[in-house]
């Protein structure tokens, strides 16, 4: 029997985990096909804080608690391999009756989240300056390294015999004569398919577009901060997260901070984001931290679906054409690529992915 063939476009932390599945589950060959090489896309410039969501659907948090589940199972499967830092997360919202309503809303799902004293707060993090009466303690939770991650998942699925081709750009998804999908062409070749697979970040729309969809997400950038300082081991212990900084350690000389991208006004450029945020950070922590420089600023372009859910699954009018393209992927992404992998090889409907699908969209497919 011909060997099934699949192409995934797109090797961020989404088309990574996805090729490792599908070399886990299947023998059909694959290949995974990047225009950068692995990881350089949003993937790069994550924060990558394993974390549950707030203030949103049951059916989506619930998604989420599981995502960490499977970051978990992920951990012990790879033998701890993948340098996973569950430090858990300290959060605090405006006020204190909002972080109890946090608290509470997580612990309704089963979720595992203390509540904390300012006291108990300051002995887990005794360079903050100052900290609310009530603070969240998302015990489960923790942060990739996600270019080393998505790396070392590359070396698994390559190792379990999938096709990887670095800098090498889709230019359009190749159809038959009805319109099929059957592969997909490069500048310099054409491959074929029996499957094509989506998971090209923020790109996923202009591929596209091109067959007349106009999928529904927007590029979302947000910017990603690296601060330094003079060796100071554990400068902070947790991921740290409230309405004034979203910051952690990831080494004994580096922090890395999330921003909001406002606008393109200069008052706002990346810049002075980031100078505003080191000010930010340097209030809240103790004199006795070591001081603190900006080491780097980056950009990332987030694909954010219009309601900020994952859009999974084959497409209606092009059922050789399966897409994943959603927010918080590198949560997402060893539970979403698993049910992926099960729709894909098994071609049956998994429960969990039936919220997610693009028809949830009024959007014109034809
Ligand atoms: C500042 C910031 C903080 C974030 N924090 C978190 C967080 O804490 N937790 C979390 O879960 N998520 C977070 N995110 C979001 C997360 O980073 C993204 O959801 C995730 O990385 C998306 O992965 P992806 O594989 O879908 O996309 P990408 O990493 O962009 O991968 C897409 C790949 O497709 C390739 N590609 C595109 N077009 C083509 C083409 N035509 N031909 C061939 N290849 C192509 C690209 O080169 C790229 O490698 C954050 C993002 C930012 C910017």
């Amino acid at each position: 029997m011909r060997q099934n063939e699949i192409i995934i476009i797109g090797a961020g932390i989404v088309g990574v985990m996805l090729a490792l599945q599908l070399a886990t589950k299947s023998n059909a060959k694959i290949t995974l096909i990047d225009k950068n090489s692995a990881g350089n896309g949003v993937t790069k410039h994550s924060f990558a804080w394993l974390n549950v969501s707030y203030g949103r659907p049951d059916n989506y948090q619930k998604l989420r608690a599981q995502a960490l589940n499977a970051w978990h199972e992920l951990d012990k499967a790879t033998n701890h391999d993948l340098n996973i830092q569950w430090t858990g997360a300290i959060s605090w919202q405006e006020s204190d009756e909002a972080t109890l309503a946090f608290i509470q809303s997580h612990q309704a799902q089963k979720f595992k989240i203390e509540a904390l004293s300012q006291e108990a707060i300051l002995l887990k993090e005794p360079l903050l300056n100052s900290s609310p009466k009530i603070s969240a303690f998302a015990v489960d939770e923790g942060a990739i390294d996600p270019i080393a991650v998505t790396n070392q998942l590359l070396q698994a699925a390559i190792k379990k015999g999938i096709n990887y081709l670095p800098h090498q750009e889709v230019t359009a998804l190749l159809q038959d004569d009805t319109g099929k999908v059957i592969g997909i062409s490069t500048a310099n070749t054409q491959y074929l398919a029996d499957q094509v697979i989506l998971t090209a970040g923020v790109d996923n729309k202009m591929l596209l577009n091109a067959l007349n969809i106009d999928l529904p997400i927007t590029i979302s950038p947000a910017i990603i901060i690296r601060l330094k300082h003079e060796v100071f081991p554990s400068l902070t212990k947790h991921i740290i997260s409230n309405p004034q900084m979203e910051i952690r350690a990831i080494d004994d000389q580096h922090l890395l901070v999330a921003e909001d991208y406002i606008d393109d006004a200069p008052e706002n450029s990346p810049e002075i984001i980031a100078k505003n945020a080191l000010k930010a950070i340097e209030r809240a922590l103790s004199p006795l931290a070591p001081v603190l420089s900006i080491d780097k600023v980056a950009v990332g372009l987030r694909p954010m679906p219009r309601d900020e859910m994952p859009i999974v699954g084959f497409l209606d009018s092009h059922q050789s054409l399966y897409l994943i393209s959603m927010h918080a992927a590198v949560t997402l992404s060893p539970l979403i690529s698993q049910l992926a992998a099960t729709e894909i090889i098994e071609k049956r409907t998994e429960d969990a992915l039936i919220p997610y699908r693009l028809s949830r969209f009024k959007i014109t497919q034809q």
